[in-house]
């Protein structure tokens, strides 16, 4: 860096009075008015829209894991496109760090920034369009809030993340995945056009056919090229009504091959399934699949049920309202903050594992895991297929197999668990064992990453990757805790 801006303090007279005055490059913190004014001033600190905060920051230095804190020096709520424009480009200049942040769900720090700047994005939540068949949001409202609006059109999105309390912009920068996936890919496959700040400050409105490489590259990617601001996504007619099934397996193998015919079948709208222990500790599998539909149309259960292995007479079947299925975390949510289990660490991690090798892989984890591991009943183990066919967005990567399962353990830290530390070091030595047999990971649990590691996830993509952060995000300031660069 300049020598001579180095040792200038950045000072903005309009601000006096409000919250932040400056940068002080030389001390790299933030100048107040009861600061001493006989700094040099920077006519170029930004006149914000929204605000800007050196104080509180507890929250952004803390996510739902609950294990990192890292130690930003001031968050942005922005209230207007044009501050995260300003502030991306006067932090290029003067080399801050950024972090975007959602709703902070990750849960190792991916949204923390040391020394820097958190772009709570929350304050950016406005559902600014909507028709028949596509919906136009800013980056930081939830999926929730989304719903709720194109609800009142009929109309719903095809794929939709089981709890719908996360940020459209922290998703699409991971991927988006749930039980409709095997049908429709990731929320990424679902969007129709994205607006982005690069990490140049350049403001830009991409789809498949319009800057399509920013396009492409920026969907799943981590927030490494560049900051969300707003998603346009396809919408489908909304059912009223869900049929939901739950089914019970003892045996893992006649579960992993069910799954595998659900989905390629199709003839249920959602798939998904869990591994619980029963009184005795064994794992029991729980497929949960639902159908949509009309009051005047009823699904056909005997069809739905034909040819599954589950334990016949342990099924249940209901039917719900199709919001309060979608919605069907919110409830369990609040029964978790309401207990306090929502505020414990969280070392989660989510694989993505070839097919084939799956049931093997599956198999010989469960044999080595007891509840202690997960902190059951509040940690749980989630574990479905998709088709990967259905999946387009290069940087959101799954294995090399026509079908793919995702096994994710989200381990709570309970008293009665294993403990954080020991939970961790499980995520490590798994997360090895996986990309030993073509596993991926899906980017936002417990892992601790290195470059290496980000090299062997992106293989063959790992060059265009690294061209593109040099491309859009030159200064490297972007969400530096993915560690990725
Ligand atoms: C209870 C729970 C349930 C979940 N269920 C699902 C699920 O069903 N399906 C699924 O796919 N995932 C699920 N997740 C994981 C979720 O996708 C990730 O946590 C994701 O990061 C979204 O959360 P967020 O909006 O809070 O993002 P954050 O945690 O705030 O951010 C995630 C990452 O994206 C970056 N980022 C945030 N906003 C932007 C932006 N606007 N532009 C660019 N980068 C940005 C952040 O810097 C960070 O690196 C779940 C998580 C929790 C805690």
């Amino acid at each position: 860096m300049n020598q001579d801006i180095s040792r200038r303090t950045f000072l903005n007279r309009s601000l006096i009075g409000t919250f932040i005055i400056g940068f002080d490059l030389s001390l790299r913190r933030w100048i107040t008015k009861n600061d001493p004014n006989d700094a040099l001033l920077a006519e170029d600190f930004p006149e914000f829209d929204g605000e800007f905060l050196t104080e509180d920051l507890n929250y952004v230095n803390d996510d739902f894991g609950h294990i990192i804190s890292k130690s930003a020096i001031a968050v942005l709520l922005p209230n207007s496109i044009d501050d995260i424009v300003k502030l991306v480009r006067f932090a290029r200049k003067y080399n801050i760090k950024i972090a975007p942040r959602g709703q902070g769900h990750s849960t190792f720090g991916q949204s923390q920034v040391d020394a820097g700047v958190v772009i709570d994005l929350s304050t950016l939540d406005r559902i600014r369009e909507i028709n028949a068949s596509e919906v136009l949001v800013d980056a930081g409202a939830t999926w929730l809030k989304v719903l709720e609006a194109t609800l009142k059109f009929d109309r719903t999105l095809p794929i939709l993340t089981d709890y719908l309390g996360l940020s459209v912009g922290g998703t699409l920068s991971v991927g988006g995945l749930g039980g409709q996936s095997f049908n429709y890919g990731a929320l990424v496959d679902n969007l129709v056009e994205l607006e982005v700040v690069t990490g140049k400050g350049n403001l830009i409105t991409c789809s498949r056919d319009r800057n399509s490489l920013v396009f492409q590259s920026l969907r799943s990617s981590l927030g490494q090229f560049g900051i969300v601001v707003g998603a346009r996504l396809r919408l489908i007619p909304a059912p009223t009504k869900t049929r939901v099934y739950t089914l019970i397996y003892k045996n893992l193998a006649n579960f992993i091959k069910d799954q595998e015919l659900l989905i390629e079948d199709g003839r249920f709208d959602y798939v998904e399934g869990f591994v619980s222990p029963d009184e005795s500790d064994r794992w029991l599998y729980i497929l949960e699949v639902a159908k949509h539909f009309n009051p005047t149309q009823e699904p056909d259960d005997d069809r739905l049920l034909t040819a599954l292995s589950f334990s016949l007479g342990k099924e249940t079947i209901e039917d719900r309202d199709y919001f309060d299925f979608v919605n069907r975390l919110a409830p369990v949510v609040e029964n978790l903050q309401a207990t306090g289990m929502w505020d414990i660490p969280h070392p989660w991690i989510d694989l993505l594992l070839p097919a084939e090798k799956a049931f093997d892989f599956i198999a010989e984890v469960l044999a080595g895991l007891t509840p202690a591991d997960i902190g059951s009943p509040v940690g749980l183990i989630v574990l479905y297929p998709m088709n990967r066919d259905k999946f387009n967005a290069p940087f959101l990567i799954t294995p090399n197999s026509n079908q793919f399962f995702l096994f994710s353990l989200f381990r709570a830290a309970t008293p009665d668990s294993i403990g954080v530390e020991a939970m961790l070091e499980a995520n490590q030595k798994l997360y090895r064992e996986a990309i030993a047999i073509g596993g991926k990971i899906y980017p936002n649990g417990s892992v601790a990453m290195n470059p290496i590691y980000w090299q062997q996830h992106y293989q063959s993509l790992w060059y265009a990757f690294v061209a593109h952060k040099s491309r859009f995000d030159p200064n490297q300031i972007l969400t530096p805790e993915q560690n990725i660069f």
